[in-house]
């Protein structure tokens, strides 16, 4: 900035209009507007690896961890980028729940009659005794009272054999007489 008076007549150096720039009030302007756009971007940088570390990462001292490394300049955030978390910790809590319900939709079963927790695969009820299920009378694995066959061994499921099946075939015959009885003209069936 000093040379720029004593360099105002002469033009015999060709190099010296660029070296005037970089001497130049300009120039320091420049050069400070880039030093506070390089700290804007790294301070929110920084922010940013803090707040996606709190998004994916249940220890405090491990957030902690992330936004020191966050804190060093461009390649912190970059190297936390490939270390950090796949899954974000909400995501995880709702397929945790989701895998909670499913296991309680499964073993949810629960005798008819007491309403004590059973198994598919109890053919009693512990607490009261009910009858649940049928054993099948060659492999003996439970039957569900409303299978045709075993669908372990393919024995078809005799009705001497299985009281619950008996029973339950009286019951779909009931609901087809008390059906066809409630409605006796019933829609004809299509060609
Ligand atoms: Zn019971
Ligand atoms: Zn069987």
């Amino acid at each position: 900035m000093a040379r720029a008076t004593t360099t105002t007549t002469g033009s015999d150096d060709p190099f010296e209009a660029v070296s005037d720039f970089f001497e130049s009030s300009t120039w320091d302007l420049i050069v400070t507007l880039l030093w506070v756009a390089a700290i804007a971007l790294w301070l929110a940088l920084a922010v940013w690896t803090f707040q996606d570390a709190r998004r994916r990462i249940r220890q405090p001292a491990l957030v902690a961890a992330c936004t020191l490394l966050g804190l060093v300049p461009f390649v912190g955030p970059l190297v936390y980028m490939f270390l950090r978390p796949p899954e974000y910790l909400a995501d995880a809590r709702e397929r945790e729940l989701e895998v909670i319900a499913l296991e309680q939709r499964i073993d949810g079963l629960r005798c008819p009659d007491c309403d004590f927790p059973i198994e598919s695969r109890f053919v009693a009820c512990p607490s009261c005794l009910r009858k649940l299920k049928d054993p099948c009378v060659r492999c003996q694995e439970p039957l569900d009272p409303t299978w045709r066959i075993c669908p372990y061994c393919e024995t078809a499921v005799s009705p001497a054999f299985s009281p619950l099946h008996a029973e339950r075939e009286r019951e779909r015959d009931r609901d087809r007489m008390a059906a066809t009885a409630q409605d006796p003209d019933p829609d004809p069936l299509p060609q």
